[in-house]
């Protein structure tokens, strides 16, 4: 059987709501006085799903639909979907990459230069009047000048933030499952290594159980009392108690953070630093770049509503028919 309609768990940015409303087979699922019996009773005719990240799409979420053929997920990174599990059942994953990597990536080093140099410090140092009143922003105790950065994940994002990071005289290096042949930056075989000889880790790694707190105490030790953690793939990628642990006894010099573990709950302990910088996962966050992230998702579907390959499978569930 062939099913025609889409379900959306949750709401999602209105370009979505309206780009899957057109077609007239969209089911809002908070809209339902009752979801689950809506399911119940229409599961066999749901086709596609769309989705943000805000519920976990797993196999036992997927297995309520016997004709699901696509979930198009909102965002390059998709570890709230099971895609193993999807491919071992015929359903495609889309997720929205290369539109937003360069956003990504200019986020990326706003955060690297606002930790290194405190900048969100001192402007919170002038608006309280300290300047007039204390005289100038004591001088930062760190610069880009003459500093290595490590790269844990050079994928898409991962090589846009490398080119910047040239531009501004940087040196770069990398760490990743295995080394890349098509670039010149020195590979690390392993984490530590590449930690004690940075001064600068910056994490673009996907979360999941494969990258899960792959940060961890033992990193943080390597990357030393100078050292700086930039983290703007995921949260789970990094242990925040370890984090919050290295930061409070000096272990590391300070953290920028776009991505926490339990979003958008941000831990105390963390707020309370003067010495890190933290920001609302706001990576890919313009108009711009998320009506193209939201374009992807409603072209995802609409290529399976018409029968056509999707744009843009995941790894884990290569494309072969609907
Ligand atoms: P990508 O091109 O797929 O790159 C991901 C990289 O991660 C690959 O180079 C892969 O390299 C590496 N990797 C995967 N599993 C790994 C593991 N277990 N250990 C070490 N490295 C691993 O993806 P992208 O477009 O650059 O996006 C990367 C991530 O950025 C996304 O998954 C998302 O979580 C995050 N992100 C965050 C924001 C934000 O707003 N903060 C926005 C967009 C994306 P190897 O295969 O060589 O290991």
């Amino acid at each position: 059987m062939t099913a025609t309609e889409i379900l959306a768990p949750k709401p999602m940015m209105p370009l979505i709501m309206e780009g899957l409303k057109a077609t007239g087979h969209l089911h809002c699922l908070w809209e339902m006085p009752d979801p689950e019996a809506f399911i119940k009773e229409n599961a066999a005719k749901i086709g596609a799903i769309a989705t943000g990240g805000h519920i976990k799409v797993d196999g036992a979420y997927m297995s309520q639909f016997p004709n699901l053929k696509i979930v198009a997920n909102f965002g390059v990174g998709y570890d709230t979907v099971d895609a193993n599990w999807a491919g071992q059942h015929g359903i495609t994953v889309t997720n929205t990459p290369d539109v937003l990597t360069e956003e990504v990536a200019d986020t990326a080093l706003g955060l690297l230069i606002m930790t290194m140099r405190e900048l969100p410090q001192s402007e919170r140092y002038l608006r309280a009047g300290h300047w007039a009143a204390k005289g100038p922003y004591p001088l930062t105790h760190n610069t880009l000048r003459g500093k290595t950065i490590g790269i844990l994940a050079l994928g898409r994002i991962g090589k846009a933030i490398a080119t910047r990071c040239e531009a501004f005289g940087l040196k770069v290096v990398y760490h990743g499952r295995s080394e890349q042949t098509d670039v010149a930056y020195r590979y690390y075989p392993t984490l530590v290594g590449m930690a004690k000889d940075v001064d600068i880790l910056m994490s673009v790694a996907p979360g999941g159980t494969s990258t899960f707190h792959t940060i961890n105490a033992d990193v943080l030790a390597a990357l030393g009392s100078q050292g700086v953690l930039i983290n703007i793939g995921r949260g789970s990628v990094v242990d925040e108690k370890a984090l919050i642990q290295a930061l409070h006894n000096k272990v590391i010099f300070s953290a920028g953070l776009d991505v926490f573990e339990d979003e958008p709950h941000v831990p105390t302990e963390l707020i309370a630093m003067e010495n890190v910088v933290l920001l609302p996962h706001v990576g890919s966050a313009s108009h711009h770049t998320r009506n193209l992230m939201g374009q992807l998702v409603v072209d995802n579907i609409l290529a399976y509503c018409a029968g056509k390959a999707p744009l843009t499978p995941v790894a884990e569930t290569p494309f072969s028919g609907w």
